[in-house]
């Protein structure tokens, strides 16, 4: 089918022209159709990119039709896979050191929390909540958890994993009451909706006053990006509308009128992104859309592996060059 678009010319943060990044990019990750441009913010205070031409928002669904189905069954892997699992499982648990000396296991516990691990509990809404397992978490550590997410398999599944009141919906179309949570999260759903600033507007009035947000979204002024540039993951064209540098990240929500907002970036997750980043080149080098490429073996795990240490490294000397962007900001 044709997936209708429209052209967005100007930065949807600051309003800035765009200067071209990328050309003719295409989805070898979930196989939406189509080719794609990015565009670059000309202003250096901001440096957002956004896609240009982008899919009419009564068109996004389609571009979600193939999202996350492939999963892999594990059950009924052969004699060869089990031990390259067996092998990979030795491998994580010989990097449980370093990645503790390096700050690494650290960060992994702030994502897993979303950085909430310091408030008491209290009310927490997590927007786009997927599968459930992040309000699982918090529910154990006592939260009241609540969720939205437009996904309709994915709300359904969790409700009856989970038993929680989870709602189909887009944040704007819950409309939830003014001052209503202690605290709200968004795990990778901001550079998925046409418009961002609204998102984080609407997400401010449903906060408590005091209450914190606490966003995490790629960060395109990462290792990966640099070193894989359009195979990088966090691209993801066209479900990524746009991605975030940490200074269009904190302008987005200072115009949403946050007050204490601060970003940085966390190297937690890298070794997946840049898991996934050699896939995405493998696979456009073999103009494949075969599951295979993303297959992680030993060679490429260990590649993985001192890329994030090096990222982890750097992320100690202050260089804002994690493979996610974070924001944290009050009401
Ligand atoms: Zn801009």
């Amino acid at each position: 089918m044709e997936i209708r678009t429209a052209s967005r010319p100007h930065c949807p943060i600051c309003s800035k022209p765009g200067s071209l990044l990328y050309k003719d990019l295409e989805d070898y990750l979930f196989n939406a159709p189509g080719k794609w441009n990015l565009k670059q913010c000309a202003n250096p205070e901001c440096g957002l990119c956004w896609l240009d031409p982008v899919t009419i928002e009564s068109d996004l669904q389609y571009l979600y039709k193939n999202y996350y189905t492939h999963a892999e069954n594990h059950s009924h892997l052969g004699f060869q896979a089990k031990a390259r699992s067996f092998l990979l499982s030795c491998y994580e648990f010989a990097k449980l050191m370093p990645s503790s000396v390096l700050g690494l296991t650290q960060a992994r516990r702030q994502i897993l929390h979303m950085f909430l691990e310091d408030l008491p509990t209290g009310q927490v809404l997590d927007v786009g909540c997927g599968s459930g397992e992040f309000l699982h978490r918090m529910h154990q550590l006592g939260w009241s958890v609540t969720g939205v997410d437009f996904g309709g398999a994915a709300i359904a599944n969790a409700k009856a994993k989970y038993g929680f009141e989870l709602l189909h919906s887009d944040l704007i179309g819950a409309h939830f009451q003014d001052n209503s949570f202690d605290a709200i999260t968004m795990h990778h759903v901001i550079e998925h909706v046409p418009e961002p600033v609204a998102l984080l507007s609407e997400a401010k009035r449903v906060l408590k006053p005091g209450g914190r947000l606490v966003v995490t979204t790629p960060n395109i002024q990462s290792v990966g990006h640099s070193l894989f540039q359009d195979c990088w993951r966090g691209l993801e064209p066209p479900r990524h509308l746009q991605i975030f540098s940490l200074n269009s990240l904190g302008n987005c929500a200072r115009q949403a009128f946050f007050k204490k907002v601060e970003m940085k970036s966390s190297a937690a997750n890298a070794d997946a992104v840049i898991g996934a980043s050699f896939g995405i080149r493998q696979a456009r080098e073999q103009r494949t859309h075969s599951r295979a490429a993303y297959e992680i073996n030993m060679l490429r795990a260990l590649r993985c592996c001192i890329i994030q240490y090096r990222e982890a490294l750097l992320l100690r000397k202050g260089l804002n060059c994690g493979e996610e962007a974070v924001l944290i900001c009050h009401k």
